[in-house]
């Protein structure tokens, strides 16, 4: 591993930090930290911690002895200065004399250091940064070297690579004890250049920036060569296999496995948890697969080494201890794997509730059972899922899934990965202030939903895309237009699928793409439209057909394919339609529009009919006078002007007298997507007009 430090890059952060008013210490404490985030080998999704002793002057002017320590929620990656809040040392170096010192009383401590009252919460491992006498300290959980602190012989392992020059500190939990515990070792080895913890990760001090940070360099390259001794180089991230550890020879795999577009849905429907008739909990899904991920699962001992715990105990609370191990996914016998899946995540979950009732058992304080349904899943001959509540925190746990395949396929190179005792684990998981780094708050009405909506790129579709996903949902915007999906996706932090509608096979491609990206699908907005117009004696036929190939065929399409990827859910769907006024109440000339809407707001009723017993609601909006693409402001003038009334008379030509919007139809779909008890139902959104309205 490189040192990435430069001098150049190094006095343009100061320079930057410094016209922000931040000293030279924390501007380089920044430099570093960026420096240590920016390498998944060492820390990733807010792992590690940094910090800086430092003289800063208070409100009074009077300069004071500060630690600046990583602040919780930032990610080393991306830190600023004010990601590393001050806390006094006088107030926290007299703790070290207290012989224990409860977790909430340690936050309170720190947080009544703070120079800044408004700062973060500094880490959880603030008391060992102070407690040290170094001016910088770098802590990471590198890879390479959890691979030589996860064995049983770790110490033995460490003490080969590092000789004396680092500590060996056993494994404790982070917070108070481990403070003490480090203050203790190093106390006895006052010379050493950083302190390894065992089965957590590493320190590194240094009187300057570059030190501490070089030193960690340092070490982890010592221990990457020790795993290249044993067979295997890490290289950018990859580990390049020499030598296959005996544990990875394949098992017997059937001969065609069913791709991840097939497998998602149904592990999808299978985590899902019921909630009440038709309710579920739902899970997003993020797969990985690649040649090392599917040399790891399909080891023929993947059951021990998958099943010891996590590579850091940072890890647990995203991941959970242990991964579900699913049977190999035989295209030929999808039923069979289905059975074995759902058999495997019924054990999953029975196991996890003894695990919490006997480690709950020995609580002072009970805990509150968390949701038994795994976060990492692994599927032989296929790869791996992450499950998150999010499609954000599915790739979160799929990022840490691929470092633990990392690290327990060095460690399995070196010796035999043994991870922190399952009790160890449960402390962690269900350690308070783990539990505080996890996502406060109540989740929103469509958290854990997929959304496709077609025609996605503009107009009315832009407009359900940012609803849905103000309401929680995580979006996929699909629109024949590229560069328009993407531009909206980026808006909405979806995923752009680029779509034409009025052929099966992009339909089809589009589909698996996002069920392969996130699992599957729960709702559909199928949007994509067109005007086109003509008298209906004299119309060409051709215009007819193209009307009804887009405004009818095309909606058939979209619905089947939800249908299919629902159906392997088992957790209902909801199919919405974006159907016309002209559905109900056709204007003149426009037959070639309002024939094919008429077909698919039978459609609707059609799919709602069929579909209803296996929870897959129906419903469509009929909008009318809604400024898009459909009606441009041309047609507004003409059409106003064959009214004699202005454009802004005839927007709001309607009973309220009210322009209504895209957002407004967006909402109704939100609104429809909402109603579980609602199917077959159309929603008008027109400010009210008497001839389109239903009932
Ligand atoms: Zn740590």
């Amino acid at each position: 591993m490189d040192s990435r430090w430069s001098d150049a890059d190094a006095e343009r952060a100061v320079e930057r930090y410094t016209k922000q008013g931040v000293g030279l210490d924390l501007a380089l404490r920044t430099y570093t930290t960026r420096l240590l985030g920016a390498d998944p080998r060492l820390v990733i999704h807010g792992g590690g911690n940094t910090s800086v002793k430092t003289v800063m002057p208070t409100l009074t002017g009077e300069r004071v002895e500060v630690l600046c320590v990583k602040g919780s929620g930032w990610d080393m990656a991306s830190i600023e200065p004010q990601g590393l809040p001050a806390v006094r040392l006088d107030a926290l170096r007299p703790l070290a004399e207290l012989d224990a010192l409860g977790d909430e009383e340690m936050v309170s401590a720190q947080r009544g250091a703070l120079i800044d009252a408004n700062a973060p919460n500094p880490s959880v491992e603030t008391l060992l940064h102070a407690f040290l006498p170094h001016k910088y300290i770098d802590h990471t959980h590198a890879n390479a070297v959890l691979a030589l602190t996860d064995q049983p012989d770790a110490a033995a392992l460490c003490r080969e690579v590092y000789g004396e020059t680092m500590a060996l500190v056993p494994y404790v939990m982070p917070g108070f004890a481990l403070a003490k515990r480090a203050m203790e070792v190093f106390r006895e080895q006052p010379g050493v250049e950083g302190m390894v913890l065992l089965r957590h990760g590493i320190f590194s001090f240094g009187e300057s920036a570059r030190e501490a940070y070089e030193r960690m360099i340092d070490k982890v390259t010592l221990a990457e060569q020790r795993i290249a001794r044993a067979g295997r180089t890490t290289l950018a991230g990859v580990a390049m296999h020499r030598k296959r550890p005996k544990a990875f020879a394949p098992i017997r795999l059937p001969q065609r496995i069913a791709p991840a577009a097939d497998v998602a849905p149904i592990l999808r429907g299978l985590a899902a948890q019921p909630l009440g008739p038709g309710r579920y909990r739902r899970w997003v899904l993020a797969f990985r697969s690649s040649p090392q991920i599917l040399e790891f699962v399909n080891g023929s001992e993947l059951t021990r080494y998958a099943q010891q715990g996590t590579a850091t105990p940072d890890h647990v609370i995203r991941t959970k201890r242990l991964p579900l191990i699913t049977p190999p996914a035989d295209a030929d016998e999808m039923a069979g794997f289905e059975a074995g899946a759902r058999a495997a995540m019924e054990a999953y979950q029975a196991a996890y509730h003894a695990y919490f009732t006997a480690n709950n058992a020995r609580q002072a304080v009970p805990k509150t059972e968390l949701d038994p349904v795994p976060r990492v899943i692994l599927v032989p001959g296929l790869g791996l899922f992450g499950l998150g509540a999010t499609a954000a925190e599915a790739a979160v746990a799929a990022d840490l899934a691929e470092t633990n395949v990392e690290v327990i396929g060095a460690a399995e190179a070196v010796g035999t990965f043994t991870a922190i005792s399952e009790a160890e684990a449960f402390d962690i998981e269900y350690w308070s202030l783990e539990q505080a780094k996890l996502g406060k708050g109540a989740a929103k009405a469509l958290a854990g939903h997929i959304v496709v909506i077609t025609g996605g790129g503009s107009g009315i579709g832009a407009a359900c895309a940012r609803a849905f996903r103000a309401a929680g949902a995580d979006v996929c915007v699909a629109d024949v237009d590229e560069r328009a999906a993407e531009a909206v996706a980026a808006e909405v932090g979806g995923l752009a699928v680029t779509c034409d509608v009025t052929r099966h096979d992009s339909v089809e491609a589009a589909f698996a793409k996002i069920a392969e990206r996130h699992g599957g699908i729960d709702i559909v907005v199928s949007n994509a439209g067109r005007a086109w117009q003509g008298r209906i004696g004299e119309v060409d036929e051709r215009v007819l057909r193209d009307s009804f190939e887009l405004n009818f065929w095309a909606h058939q399409t979209v619905a089947q394919a939800a249908v299919g990827v629902m159906s392997r859910q088992r957790t209902g769907g909801c199919l919405l339609f974006n159907v016309s006024k002209q559905a109900i109440d056709p204007g003149p000339n426009f037959g070639p529009y309002g024939l094919p809407k008429a077909a698919t707001l039978a459609l609707m009723r059609q799919y709602a009919l069929d579909h209803g017993r296996d929870g897959i609601r129906a419903a469509a909006v009929n909008a009318d006078r809604i400024r898009t693409g459909l009606l441009d402001e041309a047609m507004i003038t003409t059409r106003a002007r064959a009214r004699g009334i202005s454009p802004e008379t005839y927007m709001s030509g309607n009973l309220l007298g009210l322009e209504v919007s895209a957002e407004d139809v967006a909402a109704a779909f939100v609104h429809l997507a909402l109603s579980e008890k609602t199917t077959a139902a159309t929603l008008t959104v027109d400010g009210g007009n008497i001839a389109a309205s239903l009932r």
